[in-house]
């Protein structure tokens, strides 16, 4: 097999579409809309972002989760996160939660400013048919504490969860999906590459700028589906370009969705919401 046919393609791109979830927080939800419903096992990516605090200030007050993972990166601001099962977390700039729902929380997530800008991602990953029941579990992880790696040819990369060819390590640990998830930040026509895992789908989703990756011009809340392969590569436009590279282990299974419930079955999903009503989260 040659080089080039080991690097991933582009096989779709999709554009961020406007919308509104919570008490009404703007965003630009990539994953989890009409133009590209689930990528296994990705279910949702939503980009907030906005320093008009009308866009943002009422939040994510009190919804329940069950059957998958809710990862909340934030790129500034700050945000409270409080669940009915006493834990509690600030996520300020630069920081991660990876939160494993499981069998199921009631959590509010808050900004914790009343101005200026307020900016991340949420990022929704399936559980396996094995875990949807699991107990609720939270890595809460401080921006210092998420390696960042600079090379040579003017590529920084924030490495969240995975492994980079330096043998960065992401903190994020233990999460069935084996994710890769990288934040990638190119000066004005930086080349990047890096290894992602053969089988694992995976996309690169460009939030800053413009970059083309393999042959494709991705700009600015579009996100690039890419086909198989175990190299990435992406080559930074004149403005520079930041992106998230984000790959994990496809589950393969059925998925039977409504809301904030992810199960495999349609009974699941009745029973998720007979549990939540009868307060068993
Ligand atoms: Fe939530």
């Amino acid at each position: 097999m040659t080089e080039t046919s080991d690097l991933r393609q582009v096989v779709r791109i999709v554009t961020g579409q406007a919308a509104s979830d919570g008490a009404g927080v703007q965003l630009t939800r990539v994953i989890g809309s009409s133009a590209l419903s689930e990528l296994d096992p990705f279910l949702l990516l939503d980009e907030f972002g906005s320093d008009d605090p009308k866009a943002y200030i009422a939040g994510f007050p009190d919804h329940p989760h069950r059957g998958f993972e809710t990862v909340t990166y934030m790129l500034a601001g700050r945000m409270r996160h409080r669940d009915n099962h006493g834990n509690q977390g600030d996520l300020g700039p630069g920081s991660v939660q990876w939160m494993t729902a499981g069998r199921g929380i009631v959590h509010s997530e808050m900004p914790l400013q009343e101005d200026g800008l307020m900016r991340g991602f949420q990022l929704w990953v399936n559980l396996p048919a094995r875990d949807k029941m699991t107990s609720p579990r939270y890595q809460d992880i401080p921006g210092d504490a998420i390696p960042e790696v600079v090379r040579g040819n003017g590529a920084k990369i924030r490495v969240i969860a995975g492994r980079t060819e330096e043998g960065a390590v992401g903190p994020v640990a233990g999460v069935a999906t084996e994710p890769l998830y990288l934040d990638i930040a190119l000066t004005p026509g930086a080349e990047f590459s890096e290894a992602v895992p053969a089988g694992h789908n995976a996309f690169a989703y460009v939030y800053e700028g413009a970059a083309t990756i393999a042959g494709k011009q991705i700009v600015a809340h579009q996100l690039a589906v890419l086909g198989p392969g175990t190299r990435f590569a992406a080559l930074a436009g004149a403005a520079g370009a930041k992106l998230l590279l984000v790959a994990g282990r496809p589950l393969g299974e059925p998925v039977a969705r409504y809301g904030p419930f992810v199960m495999n079955t349609r009974v699941e999903l009745e029973q998720a919401f007979a549990d939540y009503q009868a307060g068993k989260f």
